[in-house]
């Protein structure tokens, strides 16, 4: 069956996506790049914002008219899926299959049976599944927790993927050892948050003791997302600095900067705690690389809340950050509580945002000029002159083309840097990470 899967949202869809496709191979699967060419489509949603709900309504919309013209097996999963709202656009659209994150080794009898097939349970499957190593990547995500046992008032979340549940060490292990065989250099441990991994299995290591038992595998290069501040320990801290494979990269979502609104998030931590685990992450790490999630235009933000985030944000000094305007999701105890604020306060807090932002990415930016960094090159910029990447601190960052002929780890001397870019020339490669251009 000629199969087209289009992904909407986070890196655990992406890891998911991969997931299912898996099991479609097995199944004869032969994928194609456009839905148009395809006899099966599958979306992957997210249900996090308004905007990714919209792209997949109209998606759906345009399958249901080519669904009139011809044979078209159409399916849903992920987030959106699992939520009343995803369903009734999915009897809207006359979706055939629909899977809940919960449900994904499903999709073979889902396939198999040839009538509507739809699953929203949790099983556990799921939790002990092992999907293949992707053929030519040199960077993959592993999954090591699933769901949530947060409950931020703005966060559909919790409701769309369950409480945590985390991995068998064993079979984190398995699946990175079988990552490395395949080529891979750089993992990304996953989960909405890793912090919290073990707490839910008696006899599980902690995320600290995790991080140091995967540092020993001999990837160069770990990462891991998304890190909760309260579960931030001193141990997950101890366990990066004295583990040299783990990247000087740390993405801790703040939200906003306002006690009140923190309050008001349910975030279970104040502007104090956040500030003194950054402070001893750096105390720890000078050269530590951070990175933020925060929401403008939270229900009842004043001028003076945003102020605070953006004081928070001078005193972070962040290296980038990821900012979300305000959206009220239906299920989310803020959508049924609070007043939204008016669109036009949201944007204008959010351009004033991108500002500090943009100021802050520049000049952290800078202390990388003159200063030698390891790049994971995958292959040709948009500007074929250039091949791009990534540091080990998540910078974009570009080289001469000819400097890097194969995607792979080189050492680069950073020439410059933009607030989104750092260029550089290489200077070194590291040989054993290097592959052949056919694979990549
Ligand atoms: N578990 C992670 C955490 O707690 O930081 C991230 C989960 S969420 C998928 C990713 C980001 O989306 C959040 O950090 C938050 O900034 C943003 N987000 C979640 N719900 C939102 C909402 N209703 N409106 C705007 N942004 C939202
Ligand atoms: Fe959502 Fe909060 Fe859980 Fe992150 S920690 S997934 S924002 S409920």
């Amino acid at each position: 069956m000629k199969t087209n899967i289009i992904t909407y949202g986070c890196q655990m869809n992406e890891y998911d996506t991969h997931l299912v496709k898996s099991e479609l191979v097995s199944l004869g699967a032969e994928f194609v790049d456009t839905w148009q060419e395809a006899d099966f489509v599958l979306v992957n949603t997210c249900a996090v914002r308004g905007k990714p709900v919209e792209k997949v309504r109209s998606l759906l919309g345009e399958l249901r008219k080519e669904k009139e013209k011809r044979p078209l097996l159409v399916g849903m999963m992920g987030c959106l899926a699992q939520l009343e709202e995803g369903q009734q656009i999915a009897r809207k659209f006359e979706v055939d299959v629909l899977l809940g994150p919960g449900a994904l080794t499903e999709i073979g009898k889902a396939i198999e049976s040839k009538h509507r097939f739809w699953d929203l349970s949790f099983r556990e499957e799921l939790t002990h599944h092992l999907p293949p190593a992707p053929q030519g990547a040199l960077s993959a995500f592993v999954s090591i927790i699933r769901g949530c046992n947060h409950h931020c008032t703005y966060c559909i979340v919790p409701t769309t993927r369950g409480p945590e549940v985390s991995r068998h060490p064993d079979l984190i292990l398995r699946e990175i050892e079988q990552l490395k065989a395949a080529g891979v250099v750089e993992v990304t441990l996953l989960g909405q948050n890793v912090n919290s991994y073990g707490n839910d299995q008696p006899g599980f290591p902690r995320f600290g003791e995790l991080l140091r038992m995967v540092g020993q595998m001999g990837i160069p290069r770990i990462k891991f997302t998304t890190s909760h501040p309260v579960n931030f320990t001193d141990d997950v801290i101890a366990a990066m600095a004295e583990t040299p494979q783990v990247c000087n990269y740390i993405h801790l979502p703040v939200q906003s900067g306002s006690n009140r609104i923190l309050r008001r998030m349910a975030r279970e931590y104040r502007r104090e705690w956040y500030l003194d685990r950054i402070r001893a992450i750096r105390e720890a790490m000078p050269e530590v690389v951070l990175s933020t999630d925060i929401i403008v235009g939270f229900p009842g933000e004043t001028e003076e809340d945003f102020q605070e985030t953006l004081s928070l944000y001078d005193e972070v000094g962040y290296d980038s950050a990821y900012m979300f305007i305000y959206s009220p999701r239906p299920g989310t105890p803020s959508y049924k509580h609070f007043q939204d604020l008016p669109r036009e306060v949201k944007v204008e807090r959010l351009q004033r945002l991108i500002e500090k932002q943009k100021e802050w990415s520049y000049r952290q930016n800078q202390r990388w000029v003159g200063k030698t960094v390891e790049v994971l090159v995958r292959g040709a910029a948009k500007d074929e002159s250039y091949a791009e990447g990534h540091t080990r601190g998540n910078h974009p960052t570009l080289v001469p083309a000819a400097q890097a002929p194969r995607p792979g780890l080189y050492q680069v001397v950073v020439k410059q840097a933009t607030p989104h870019m750092l260029f550089g020339e290489v200077v070194g490669a590291e040989e054993a990470a290097t592959i052949p251009l056919l694979m990549a």
